[in-house]
């Protein structure tokens, strides 16, 4: 599926993008590009960004399209994003939208934007027993830990609870969802890239839902 390596995964705080992402990006061999751990990653290493970006992390909002643009922009030149990539968490505003169109344009566009979908009341509870690793961004949940404690099955990195995985920020950024991002949807939606995916269930279940639903519309 070649027009199928430049995917998108859209979709609501945790409707399970970060583990959806990552599994299709071994799949299918190409970078998995997520934003927020692009952004998590600069602040815990202090990086020029770390102090641009934190305080919208911490707090729930969305970082400003120019800088996200940028960062993204960036990373799509790297060599092993020539071929390909899985997006996840962006774009999450039209006119990071549009800057995706004209970045990718000339290497023939997007093969699929899939939108994960799950009822807020699932996502919130996902949300809430959340555990990322601090390393490489691989999630867990406090009812699927790794498998040793609390270090990573993938890198033996810390395992902890993200920031902003707290009430009121879930609050602010699934309301940030709902008005920036879900007007995507008609955008992709009427240059027939969309497919809808049900998110619930378990990860195995979801991703083989996706895989096969991406099947389906690539040919
Ligand atoms: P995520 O891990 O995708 O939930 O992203 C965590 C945080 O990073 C978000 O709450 C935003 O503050 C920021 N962020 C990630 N991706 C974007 C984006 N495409 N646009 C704006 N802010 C973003």
């Amino acid at each position: 599926m070649s027009d199928g390596t430049r995917i998108v995964l859209v979709g609501k705080q945790g409707a399970g993008k970060g583990t959806q992402a990552a599994r299709l990006a071994a799949c299918y061999e190409v970078p998995h590009v997520a934003t927020g751990n692009m952004f998590r990653d600069a602040v815990r290493r202090g990086r020029e960004l770390a102090g641009e970006v934190r305080r919208y992390l911490e707090v729930g909002e969305l970082v400003p399209d120019d800088l996200v643009i940028r960062v993204v922009e960036q990373r799509l030149d790297e060599p092993d994003a020539r071929d390909g990539f899985v997006l996840d968490g962006f774009p999450r505003t039209r006119p990071q939208a549009e800057a995706l169109d004209a970045v990718i344009e000339r290497r023939g566009g997007l093969g699929a934007v899939v939108n994960l979908d799950v009822p807020d009341g699932v996502a919130i509870q996902r949300l809430s027993g959340r555990r990322v690793c601090r390393a490489c961004g691989t999630n867990y949940h406090v009812d699927r830990p790794p498998r040793d404690d609390w270090s990573c099955d993938a890198c033996g990195g810390e395992v902890v609870q993200r920031d902003d995985d707290t009430a009121e920020a879930i609050a602010r950024r699934l309301a940030a969802y709902e008005n920036d991002t879900v007007p995507l949807l008609g955008y992709y939606e009427a240059r027939g890239l969309l497919v809808a995916v049900d998110g619930t269930g378990t990860p195995d279940e979801v991703f083989a839902r996706m895989v096969a639903a991406l099947d389906r519309a690539s040919r």
